[in-house]
């Protein structure tokens, strides 16, 4: 099993075109869209969770490229160092995917990598500079 994440660009001609959900017809992919962006007669730009067998995965990346989609690894990682952060919560609403949000119960600000997209928002917003990014 294969899981991982990526960013897609799609030239203007494919952004109305079912490419994603062919990924899951035809080749058995799961997928979690973590963002998209498109501007209809420009580019769409998706960043993706992908999941399935190593060789579906791979032909359905193959797929992707022969239908004229750019691939790129998404390789940055984003961190928290837990000893800087004061749970100030000022992250908490520039994060577009959720990966950052208070905990309800303890009022702490929770940082869950899963759902990072390494968008690098949370990096500059932070005051004691917590949010670090692993090259
Ligand atoms: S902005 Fe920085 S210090 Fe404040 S909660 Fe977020 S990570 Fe912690
Ligand atoms: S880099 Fe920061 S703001 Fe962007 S998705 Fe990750 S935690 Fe959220």
């Amino acid at each position: 099993m294969v899981s991982k994440r990526i960013v897609l660009t799609f030239p203007h001609k494919l952004v109305d075109q079912p490419i994603v959900y062919k990924l899951v017809k035809d080749f058995d992919l799961v997928f979690n869209i973590l963002q998209a962006k498109i501007t209809p007669q420009e580019e769409g730009i998706m960043v993706l969770e992908l999941k399935g067998k190593k060789e579906n995965y791979a032909e359905g990346i193959k797929y992707l490229t022969s239908a004229g989609v750019k691939i790129q690894p998404l390789n940055q990682d984003v961190s928290r160092d837990e000893n800087k952060c004061t749970h100030c919560g000022a992250c908490v609403t520039i994060c577009p995917t959720g990966a950052l949000y208070t905990d309800k119960k303890t009022m702490k600000v929770i940082f869950d990598a899963d759902k990072c997209i390494a968008c690098e928002l949370c990096v500059k917003a932070c005051p004691p500079r917590a949010m670090i990014v692993k090259l």
